[in-house]
C-alpha cells in the first residue's frame, strides 16, 4: 500500500470536517475523492499532505506512519485549483523549484526539469513567465513541478474547475495519459461526477465527513451501497416502500407488490423502506392493468409531465399512491393524463432502510 488513511478524524473548533475515514492507495492507482462541497475532501488532501494535523487517525506514506512528520518530510505532490506557480520565475524555474530541496545536483535537476516539461508538452515554452501562458499550461506547469521530484502520491485537488468545459475534458485526458506513463499513485479530488467517472478507475464517494461508497464507477453505479451515493451518481427515483416478505424479498411499492431479486437487502418485515430506481432503467407501457402478466413486475400510474430533453424525454408518471417517478424515454412519448404501467427491473432496485442511514445526516 503506497498511501494508507486509517480511522482520520479532523475537527475545526466544534466542526466536524472528516469522520473516521479509512481507505488505501495500491501502488499506480488512479482514485477519484468525490463529494459535494464541504464534504472534506479538502481536509483530507491537507492531512495527507502534512499541512493539517489530524484530530485523530493515522496517515502512512509507504508503510512509514508519517502522521506527526511535517509536509517536507513527506513525498507528496499537490496540485490545487487556484495557479501557485511563481509569476517572477520562468517555467523551468518553476519546475526546479520543486526539486531544489532534493539531494540532487545542478545537471540533475536540469535534466528532470526537461524531462517532466516534455512530459506535459511544454518544452518550448520552457523561457516564458506564466502570464505569458495559457490556463491550461499553467496547470501542466504545476503538474511537471508537483511530478518531478517524484512522489510517492500525487494529489490534485479540484485542478481542473477553474477551467472551461472543452479545456477540462482535454486536460482530463492529458492527466489520464500522464498518469498513465508515469504510473504515479494519484488520488484525484472533485466535486464533479461524471469527471470522476471518466477518468478514475476507483471512486471513493464522501458524504458529510464520511466515505459513503468505494468502488469502481461501474459497480457504485449499478449497485449503490447508500441511498447518498444512489442519487449522487447520476439520477435516480427513491420511492416509500414497505417490506412484506424476506423470502424472497418483497415490498409493496407504488400501490403492487414487487418481488426483488433474491440477492437484495432485505430489512424486517414491516420495515418502511426507500427503493431507489435509476430513470433510465425503468420502461413504460400503455398499459392500465399493470401487473397482470408481466414478467418484470410494473405499477400503474398517469403521466404527469413530459419533458423534451434532446435525446431524450424525461416522463414524470404520479403512481396511485400518490408518489412520482421520472422515466426516461427515446421515442413516441406519452402526453400528460395517459395511463401507464412503469416496469421496474427486479435487478435494479436499491433497497435501503432509512434507520440505517439516519446518523449520516
Ligand atoms: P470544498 O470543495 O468546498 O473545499 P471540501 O469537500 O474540500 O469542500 P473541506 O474544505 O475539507 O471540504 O471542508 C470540510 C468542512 O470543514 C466544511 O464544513 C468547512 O466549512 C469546514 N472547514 C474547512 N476548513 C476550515 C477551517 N480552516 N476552519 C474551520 N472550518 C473549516
Amino acid at each position: 500500500m503506497i498511501l494508507e488513511l486509517e480511522a482520520l478524524t479532523h475537527r475545526y473548533g466544534d466542526e466536524l470536517a472528516v469522520d473516521d475515514v479509512s481507505f488505501g492507495l495500491e501502488e499506480g492507482e488512479l482514485v477519484a475523492l468525490l463529494g459535494p462541497s464541504g464534504c472534506g475532501k479538502t481536509t483530507i488532501v491537507q492531512a495527507i499532505a502534512g499541512h493539517v494535523r489530524p484530530t485523530a487517525g493515522r496517515v502512512r506514506l509507504r508503510d512509514r506512519d508519517v502522521t506527526d512528520q511535517p509536509p517536507e518530510a513527506r513525498r507528496v505532490g499537490l496540485v490545487f485549483q487556484e495557479s501557485t506557480l511563481y509569476p517572477h520565475m520562468t517555467v523551468r524555474e518553476n519546475v526546479a523549484y520543486g526539486l531544489a530541496s532534493r539531494d540532487t545536483d545542478a545537471q540533475e535537476r536540469a535534466e528532470l526539469v526537461t524531462e517532466y516539461l516534455e512530459l506535459v508538452d511544454l518544452r518550448d515554452q520552457r523561457d516564458a513567465y506564466p502570464a505569458e501562458l495559457s490556463g491550461g499550461q499553467q496547470r501542466r506547469v504545476e503538474l511537471a513541478r508537483a511530478l518531478a521530484p517524484q512522489p510517492d502520491v500525487l494529489l490534485l485537488d479540484e485542478p481542473l474547475s477553474a477551467l472551461d468545459r472543452a479545456l477540462r475534458e482535454r486536460l482530463r485526458e492529458e492527466i489520464a495519459r500522464i498518469q498513465d506513463e508515469t504510473g504515479v499513485t494519484t488520488l484525484f479530488v472533485t466535486h464533479d461526477q461524471a469527471e470522476a467517472m471518466a477518468l478514475a478507475d476507483r471512486l471513493i464517494v464522501m458524504d458529510d465527513g464520511r466515505i459513503s461508497g468505494d468502488g469502481t464507477p461501474r459497480t457504485l453505479y449499478e449497485s449503490p451501497p447508500t441511498p447518498f451515493v444512489a442519487s449522487f451518481l447520476g439520477r435516480s427515483n427513491a420511492l416509500p416502500a414497505t417490506v412484506v416478505a424476506r423470502e424472497p424479498p418483497t415490498v409493496t411499492l407504488g400501490g403492487r407488490e414487487i418481488t426483488l431479486r433474491s440477492s437484495a437487502r432485505s430489512p424486517p418485515v414491516g420495515a418502511s423502506v426507500t427503493c431507489h430506481v435509476r430513470p433510465e432503467d425503468l420502461s413504460l407501457t400503455p398499459s392500465t392493468d399493470a401487473g397482470a402478466d408481466g414478467t418484470a413486475p410494473s405499477i400503474p400510474g398517469e403521466v404527469a409531465a413530459v419533458t423534451d430533453v434532446g435525446r431524450r424525454y424525461d416522463v414524470t408518471v404520479r403512481t396511485e399512491t400518490g408518489d412520482e417517478l421520472v422515466a426516461e424515454v427515446t421515442d413516441d412519448p406519452p402526453t400528460a393524463g395517459d395511463r401507464v404501467a412503469v416496469e421496474l427491473p427486479r435487478d435494479r432496485i436499491a433497497v435501503f432502510d432509512p434507520a440505517e442511514y439516519e446518523r449520516e445526516h
